[in-house]
């Protein structure tokens, strides 16, 4: 089973200053831990003091977006080697409030993931249905589909160590979790549709992460699946306080 992964996604939340106090908080918690890789996703204005800030620790930098030309006149843009150039190894890629209020595209997104790729950044693809889809039984069909027009192109050998995370659009910042069965059995079925796009092995290995008002009363039921192997945190990743029990209290 992979190791579990802890990302914590900031959006639109933490000056310099705000983001160094909390990155500070959770490397003097959490660096250094064995059983668990730790993310943090600041914003882009504090990418630079946080990654010297968490410099020789175990605690990992990475970018909440990104766009997939290198460089250019894209005014406005950040590309995969600059965030590489800051210390990120890893960015968010298709997250639902990208695709809803910056209209990003299945298209737009897998050529994100093969740009990410290209660069040597590990993405972490976002999936999810929406409530009306999950009403409707179709939350199988929409998921296969996202995922295959998110992968079209992308080899075996890139797509190994990419990180998914199934993100049911109605959990998001609501305050409603899916239960451990809904997610558990919901991210089984992402890995067998890995399992005929690449191969048994490369979806076995690969990570699959929650991500919907994971909270620290929630996180340890949801983690003992096996098919769930980590969280992408939104709200509770804000503080510390509940960043760091999200993480303990799965690990116990
Ligand atoms: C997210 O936005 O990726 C997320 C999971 O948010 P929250 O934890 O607040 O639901």
């Amino acid at each position: 089973m992979p190791k579990p992964l802890f990302a914590g996604n900031w959006k639109l939340h933490k000056t310099v200053s705000e983001a160094l106090e909390l990155a500070g908080a959770i490397k003097s918690e959490l660096d250094g831990l064995s059983e668990a890789d730790v993310l943090i996703c600041p914003p882009f204005t504090a990418l630079k003091p946080v990654a010297d800030l968490l410099a020789g620790s175990s605690i990992l930098l990475g970018a909440q977006d990104f766009f997939w030309e290198d460089s250019g006149a894209y005014t406005g843009e950040v590309s995969a080697p600059l965030l590489k150039d800051v210390g990120c190894s890893h960015v968010i890629i298709g997250h639902s409030e990208r695709r809803e209020y910056f209209k990003e595209t299945d298209e737009m997104i897998n050529l994100k993931l093969k740009a990410a790729l290209a660069a040597g950044l590990t993405p972490i693809l976002c999936v999810g249905e929406s409530l009306e889809k999950r009403e409707h039984h179709v939350t199988k069909e929409f998921l296969s589909k996202q995922l295959t027009e998110d992968l079209k192109g992308v080899d075996r050998e890139a797509a190994e160590g990419m990180v998914i995370a199934y993100e049911p659009i109605w959990a998001i910042g609501t305050g409603k979790t899916a239960t451990p069965e809904i997610a558990g059995e919901t991210q089984a079925f992402i890995r067998t549709l890995l399992a005929d796009r690449f191969d048994r092995d490369l979806a076995e290995g690969m990570r699959i992460i929650y991500g919907g008002s994971a909270k620290p009363d929630n996180a340890r039921a949801l983690l003992a699946h096996p098919d769930v192997n980590g969280f992408l945190v939104g709200g509770a990743s804000l503080k510390a306080d509940s960043f760091v029990e999200i993480v303990r209290f799965s690990l116990l």
